[in-house]
């Protein structure tokens, strides 16, 4: 994950240890506000982290100040001077959330308890032309701000996904390899010089991740991979709660693993990678070689069937679709007994476009995971799909705004100059 602009960012980490440990107590407190939406009392809070009384109401009160957290209510039930209610304001603020795709661009508009309040899709030639996409994803920003009235200065920040891993040396750079069109576009810096509100970027299958950690398959997993197969293939590995990037941010590029080494051409170069095999261009084309041979199905009238069709066909049982899946489901399968291997998750959760196809491809994946993988990893492994139906990529990269948010609250304080008062505490 990478945050623009970068040298606020560095500032703000930077400080005595005293003011860090402010703003870990204050992050702390204003993670569990955010966790219990019934409330919590200045006592509990103070009980539950370990902070003294006076500290607890010295940051409750530049929090309720700058409107981060609401006094709600007395509680009366109990004994005693009866408590005031606290609760996070999840209204506060919004968040825009954009997945750039390999062929579209997806927005939301989420509030912070992860209510999508808006959504933009359209199709975008992304791979060749990164201009109209970033104007795109700036129209439809604007487009979704406009239409829940609040101007787009106002979010607490934008969370972008992007259909390729992120150098950390080049963060703003998308692989050069992947997406060569986009060589010369630092796509962070000219997002956010349009946008001008903090804007954090991260590949598309990490977002997918963090999201069903956040809100879907994931949420009761404390280790889980999300595999993304759509054109691309891509995985999102978290751990204890936080995406595991790697050493540079390019762990979990699974769909650039060989699983045929005499397979097919990817576009990356080499031969038999996943992304060549299972990915959305792959299944077209082994379905229009099936009928070009003469085989028997539902798509034989039509001319070019897409991803959607063969999908569609598919799910009505077509003996032709039905064996491309099972075929792109073993190879998946190989790839998730590796990964079952190599990282021990207790969920493996499977989404993107061509899961849409539904039980064939998991009963694929799962039968071939199970004759590959070690019986120790496979057995406490479950291999499910997605429960996210509306737009997850770009409401996972919304996520990212509010985690980041969550855990470090000058974000908070950024997008608003108001909030000099909560700033001298967080820093
Ligand atoms: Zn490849």
């Amino acid at each position: 994950m990478f945050i623009y602009p970068q040298a606020e960012q560095n500032a703000a980490g930077q400080g005595a240890g005293g003011a860090q440990v402010r703003q870990h107590n204050a992050g702390m407190l204003l993670r569990m506000l955010w966790d219990d939406p019934s409330g919590v009392s200045r006592a509990d809070l103070a009980r539950l982290s370990g902070l003294s009384r006076s500290t607890v109401s010295a940051i409750v009160a530049d929090l309720v100040d700058c409107g981060l957290v609401l006094e709600s209510h007395i509680e009366r039930h109990r004994s005693g001077r009866p408590p005031m209610v606290l609760q996070f304001n999840h209204k506060r603020q919004l968040i825009a959330g954009v997945e750039i795709g390999c062929s579209h661009v997806s927005t939301v508009l989420m509030d912070l308890r992860g209510c999508v309040l808006g959504t933009r899709r359209s199709d975008e030639a992304v791979q060749v032309d990164p201009e109209s996409t970033m104007a795109r994803v700036i129209q439809d920003v604007r487009s979704l701000c406009g239409a829940a009235d609040v101007p787009v200065d106002s979010l607490l920040g934008v969370g972008v996904g992007v259909p390729c891993p992120l150098d950390q040396n080049q963060p703003g750079r998308l692989s050069e390899r992947i997406l060569p069109a986009w060589s010369q576009v630092d796509i962070g810096r000219e997002l956010h010089a349009q946008l001008n509100v903090p804007l954090l970027i991260d590949n598309d299958a990490n977002l997918g991740a963090l999201a069903e950690a956040w809100w879907g398959a994931g949420k009761d997993q404390e280790s889980l991979v999300f595999v993304k197969i759509a054109t691309g293939v891509g995985a999102g590995i978290v751990v204890d709660g936080e995406i595991f990037g790697g050493s540079s941010g390019m762990a979990g590029e699974i769909g650039h693993t060989t699983v045929d080494p005499n397979g097919r051409l990817c576009r990356c170069g080499m031969l038999g990678c996943l992304e060549a095999e299972v990915g959305s261009q792959s299944i077209v084309d082994r379905v229009r070689h099936a009928l070009a041979t003469g085989q028997t199905s539902c798509l034989s009238p039509v001319a070019n069937p897409t991803l959607a069709d063969v999908v569609a066909a598919a799910r009505q049982h077509d003996p032709v679709a039905l064996a491309v899946i099972d075929e792109v489901g073993r190879y998946l399968g190989i790839a998730i007994a590796n990964l079952l291997n190599l990282l021990n998750p207790s969920r493996v959760i499977l989404g993107g476009r061509v899961t849409e196809a539904g039980e064939p491809l998991v009963a694929a994946v799962r039968a071939a995971a199970s004759s590959r993988a070690l019986s120790s990893s496979i057995e406490h492994a479950e291999i499910v799909l997605s429960l996210l139906d509306n737009e997850p990529f770009a409401r996972g990269a919304a996520t990212l705004v509010l985690k980041h948010a969550l855990d470090t609250p000058t974000l908070f304080t950024e997008s608003d100059p108001k909030l000099a008062a909560f700033v001298a505490v967080a820093k």
